[in-house]
């Protein structure tokens, strides 16, 4: 039965209409914007790490059900984008570059210096910006998927990896520390803890500026939050942004 319903999710997904497709190259590779859905709400749903599939079938059917804006990353299929510089290849994660630290340390570990590339990446990340529309947006919802037992919800709690990164942790039912919640303001964590996932509220005032949209979000006051799963939990995370959309947007 579960084949079934999963068979006739991904018919509807492909068969999308309102589909649109952007392409913004970076020194010569063609990456792609894929759009789905009207543009009307000032919601956003975005997917940028093209081995992400789950996030990216979740984001579709959501993003189609209640008719906002989705938008995937498409560009090798993996996490890093990768491109030719003169002799050089690049490899940048499409979450560490959108704020300009971000870019200078993404260049350092391809051991790069060279300000020409920081100018190429930066006015690339720019173009992604204005077409994400991200300064407008009322509240993004990033979708990511994480591999099993390495990164969850536990790496934010007192003696995990990312414990400074976090002003709050909160709790939920579900037993897979891999799928959870994380969010930049309180009012999105306070709605989210009433339900039974687990939720991560970012330390807005001491984070490490990594470069990824949650810091970016947070710097310009724009509501965030990222639904976080396991590779491969399409139902849960389906059901983790439903429970967020109707909280966040739908029931205000
Ligand atoms: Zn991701």
């Amino acid at each position: 039965m579960k084949g079934y319903i999963f068979g006739l999710l991904l018919f509807i997904c492909f068969n999308a209409d309102g589909q649109d497709s952007l392409r913004i190259p970076l020194s010569g590779t063609m990456i792609t914007l894929l759009g789905f859905g009207p543009d009307t709400s000032g919601i956003l749903l975005y997917n940028m790490h093209d081995n992400e599939n789950s996030s990216a079938l979740a984001g579709r059917i959501v993003a189609r059900h209640y008719g906002v804006r989705y938008y995937e990353l498409m560009h090798n299929g993996k996490r890093n984008i990768s491109f030719l510089l003169g002799e050089d290849s690049i490899h940048i994660d499409p979450n560490r570059i959108y704020t300009d630290t971000g870019v200078w340390q993404q260049l350092a570990r391809n051991k790069n210096t060279d300000t020409l590339a920081f100018r190429l990446i930066a006015s690339w990340r720019d173009s992604l910006q204005n077409a994400l529309r991200i300064n407008q947006r009322t509240m993004v919802f990033a979708l990511h998927n994480n591999t099993d037992h390495n990164y969850g919800f536990k790496s934010y709690m007192p003696g995990g990896e990312y414990e400074a990164e976090a002003q709050a942790v909160c709790k939920g039912c579900v037993r897979d520390k891999d799928d959870f919640y994380f969010v930049t303001e309180f009012p999105i964590l306070d709605k989210l803890c009433v339900g039974q996932y687990h939720a991560v509220m970012q330390a807005n005032t001491t984070l490490t500026d990594d470069g990824s949209l949650s810091v970016y979000c947070a710097g310009f006051g724009i509501p965030y939050l990222n639904v976080e799963a396991q590779h491969g939990h399409l139902f849960r995370q389906m059901r983790m942004l439903i429970f967020a959309y109707q909280q966040l947007v739908r029931d205000q």
